[in-house]
């Protein structure tokens, strides 16, 4: 960025504001259309911004479908604003109206001198902070902070951490286990594995909090998969026992999109020698899949060895009704949220009621998940689903205490 040099020389700009701006879920795009159609999307793009840029402002082409900003000696408020008038210009596009995509677009900001004064680390700066906007939701622009700072730090060493114990064996990672239970006979049909790590420096971290970091830095997939052997390895002798006994194990939308996910899967079966038939895959975090197509063959051919496949948190988020037209789903797994909402004074739950429902009309299984209480379990007997899963019978536990 020798431009950037050229104006920090130039004594008549004091200030100069660094905008990173880059499309929300692009690789989506790519994958859905081709490579030469999001070409096209980015270049529209790009057109459309430099066409309402003020005059001290100029546009640059950067990496992919990364584009800077240069703006000089300007508020933050004048960056918010020209945000909100970029946010309006590209709702307002006719070009992806016609191909009914919803295209939205992150932004990291940051100001020389108040955040640095070197090219390389003002780009970084910015570069944590469009990260931050594309984890706190997308569609958003956010000003560097010392508070992104420390977030990215924070999980940079837990990413370094996280790849340490992968390269020591595994070591910290675990396995817990939660039963399902038949909600008629109050038998246990099946077991729901989730996984755990452990390391000194960390106090019982989720893994809502380190999952995330292991699907970013290509690390989900080798975790998923030794998840997958321990898992099946753990319950291959109880199969024997119990034929009817299913094992549900949580699969991210990454590792599924991965082109050797079958592939993979199999052989970790057909090495534990475990039967097709016993498994479930619980897709989790699926909303950053828009091409639901490739999801569908990949479920078929997971359905066509015996597998099953599970909708995880269903009635959130992107996990909803477009699923159900879309995929062959065997089974649905109601986010607990809904299942918090049965209390003692609510005879009805309209959302619930639907979802069972609908369900019970597509002949699909459902399994309420975060089961609390006697009137939770109740009334859920009573609107026709199937298994349960909660504290009401046993959070997750070790093997040992499992068995
Ligand atoms: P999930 O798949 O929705 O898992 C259910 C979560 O609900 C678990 O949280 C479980 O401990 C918790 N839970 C169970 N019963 C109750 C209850 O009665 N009340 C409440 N409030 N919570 C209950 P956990 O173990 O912290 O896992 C969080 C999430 O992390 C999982 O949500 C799943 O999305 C993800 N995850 C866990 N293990 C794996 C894994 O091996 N692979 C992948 N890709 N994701 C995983
Ligand atoms: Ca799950
Ligand atoms: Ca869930």
């Amino acid at each position: 960025m020798s431009v950037f040099e050229d104006k920090i020389s130039n004594p008549m700009i004091e200030k100069l504001c660094i905008v990173l701006l880059n499309i929300d879920d692009f690789k989506n795009v790519n994958e859905m259309y081709d490579r030469d159609f999001g070409d096209n999307i980015i270049k529209t793009l790009a057109q459309s911004i430099q066409s309402i840029l003020p005059d001290n402002a100029e546009l640059y082409k950067l990496d992919g479908d990364e584009m800077g900003i240069l703006v000089d000696n300007v508020e933050e408020n004048e960056i918010l604003t020209l945000y909100d008038q970029i946010q309006n210009m590209i709702i307002h596009l006719q070009l992806w109206r016609k191909y009914g995509l919803n295209i939205t677009i992150s932004a990291g900001c940051v100001i020389y001198p108040k955040h640095g004064d070197t090219v390389k680390e003002l780009y970084k700066c910015a570069s944590y902070s469009l990260q931050y906007a594309k984890e706190h939701g997308k569609n958003r622009l956010v000003f560097f902070s010392q508070e992104i700072l420390k977030n990215k730090m924070y999980s940079l060493e837990m990413m370094r951490d996280l790849k340490a114990s992968i390269n020591d064996d595994f070591r910290g990672f675990s396995l817990r286990f939660q039963p399902q239970v038949d909600t008629q006979s109050h038998k246990m049909i099946g077991v729901e594995v989730l996984l755990r790590w452990t390391n000194d420096k960390y106090k019982a971290i989720s893994p809502l909090e380190f999952i995330p970091i292991l699907e970013e830095n290509d690390m989900i997939n080798i975790v998923g998969a030794w998840v997958l052997r321990m898992a099946l390895r753990t319950f291959r002798k109880w199969i024997d026992n119990y034929p009817f006994f299913k094992v549900s194990v949580n699969v991210s939308a990454v590792q599924i999109l991965e082109d050797t996910f079958i592939k993979d899967i199999v052989k970790i079966i057909d090495d534990e020698n475990f039967p097709y038939q016993n498994l479930v895959l619980e897709l989790t975090e699926s909303h950053t899949v828009q091409n639901l197509s490739i999801l569908q063959s990949k479920f078929k051919a997971l359905q066509d060895l015996g597998i099953y496949i599970a909708m995880d948190d269903f009635g959130t988020g992107y996990a909803n009704l477009c699923y159900l037209n879309e995929l062959d789903l065997d089974v649905i797994k109601i986010d607990k949220t809904f299942i918090k909402a049965i209390k003692e004074a609510e005879q009805h739950i309209p959302m619930l009621e639907s979802i069972t429902h609908l369900s019970g009309l597509l002949g699909l299984r459902t399994v309420a998940e975060g089961v609390e209480n006697d009137y939770q379990q109740q009334w859920l007997g009573k609107n026709n689903v199937d298994y349960l899963q909660g504290y009401q019978f046993l959070p997750p536990v070790t093997f040992n205490d499992f068995i």
